[in-house]
């Protein structure tokens, strides 16, 4: 048997690495500093320059970055905040904990994205914030969003968890509205060894609110000027960020590299859909997801093959019990595409060599004989 293909290897970023994430970590331990020291406020300056932003505070995850943003934003109790049926779990929670309401939009035709379109269909008098994903690494139609904010002046709030580094119209996401949230969590596309996240801004009121919301409502020991949580991005995985964020370019282009072996080798595969971003798009492919209509068969053939894949998402947000409340009557557009896509493995720990034998196992399948 072949090697398997696996979907995520954070050994092997550690091990590309080694040197420079074993001397951050010693770097660390004989600085004595565990929290709000040098290593974040560089990395925080560091990620700041890589997205064109004015202020980038580090949190304790990308679910409280999204969270405190829309809290220092002012977004509360009876508040709608409009968020993507078809998105991971989190961009909702972020509202609940915020204490507002989301109100699902459903995706665009062909696309995996809400866009401006949807979100106008879906504005209420209630309605406060806008919340797109930019998923898989996709742009959500930001500028158009922005626009349609700006003229009902509604707070864009972006969820920019899967999209570190993604570009629309040539500007980088996390950039068209008031704020922005990021996770780093160990499998995005720049990613911690444990937990962390960052809330982005040009507003410089924002950002301090930001900074007080995320450290108990004080700047300073014992000085509580507003209501806060603990959520800290501690030292050691500042880091480690950092080593990681000066190689982010690079594994971009390697995730670009894949995804443009895959649009080549796998058109026009009977009953494979491919990803297709929006023509002037920068996509930064934190998935490579692709639609059949026998998903569940095409996944186990992969696995046969030795070649790992998930599904994200198995389902829309309004199908889990917390959410139900705000579930449609009958079959959703997001229902539909649950039901048919398959990430397939993507990421720097592969090679094109690996691409290659992902698409000849799913080519194999698309035009077998047991295929229908
Ligand atoms: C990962 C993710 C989050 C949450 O980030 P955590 O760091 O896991 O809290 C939010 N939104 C989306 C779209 C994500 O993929």
């Amino acid at each position: 048997m072949t090697t398997p293909v696996r979907f995520l290897d954070l050994q092997a970023i550690y091990r590309e690495d080694q040197a420079a994430y074993d001397a951050a970590y010693r770097r660390v331990m004989d600085s004595g500093r565990w929290l709000l020291g040098p290593e974040l406020e560089a990395f925080e300056a560091e990620f700041a320059a890589f997205l064109g932003r004015r202020h980038v505070v580090g949190v304790g995850n990308g679910l409280d970055a999204l969270a405190l943003a829309l809290q220092a934003a002012g977004i509360g109790p009876g508040d709608e905040v409009i968020v993507p049926a078809h998105t991971f779990i989190a961009t909702w929670q972020a509202v609940r904990l915020a204490g507002a309401t989301p109100r699902p939009v459903e995706p665009s035709p062909g696309g995996f994205n809400i866009d401006a379109a949807g979100v106008r269909a879906a504005l209420t008098p209630a309605t406060r914030a806008v919340m797109p994903v930019h998923l898989t690494g996709q742009p959500a139609d930001p500028a158009a969003i922005a626009a349609l904010c700006e003229a009902h002046g509604l707070v864009l709030i972006e969820d920019a968890a899967q999209a570190h580094g993604a570009r629309h119209q040539g500007r980088p996401v996390g950039g068209f509205g008031r704020a922005a949230g990021y996770s780093f969590y160990p499998g995005k596309n720049l990613g911690a060894f444990g937990d962390a996240g960052a809330a982005v801004t040009d507003d410089d009121a924002l950002a301090r609110a930001l900074r007080q919301r995320r450290n108990y409502g004080s700047l300073q020991r014992y000085a509580h000027e507003t209501e806060g949580v603990n959520s800290r991005l501690d030292e050691l995985q500042a880091a480690f960020l950092r080593v990681r964020l000066a190689r982010l370019p690079e594994h971009n282009a390697r995730r670009a590299a894949q995804a443009a072996r895959y649009a080549e080798a796998l058109a026009g595969v009977p009953g494979l859909t491919l990803p297709a971003p929006v023509p002037g798009d920068e996509p930064v492919w934190h998935l490579y997801v692709v639609r059949h209509a026998r998903r569940d068969a095409l996944q186990a053939a992969l696995a046969a093959a030795g070649i790992d894949s998930l599904v994200h998402y198995p389902r829309p947000v309004y199908r889990f019990p917390p959410f139900a409340g705000a579930a449609p009557a009958g079959r959703s557009a997001s229902d539909r595409l649950c039901d048919e896509v398959l990430s397939l493995p993507i990421g720097p720990h592969l090679g094109l060599a690996d691409i290659d034998r992902v698409c000849d196992a799913v080519r194999a399948f698309c035009t077998g004989p047991t295929t229908p």
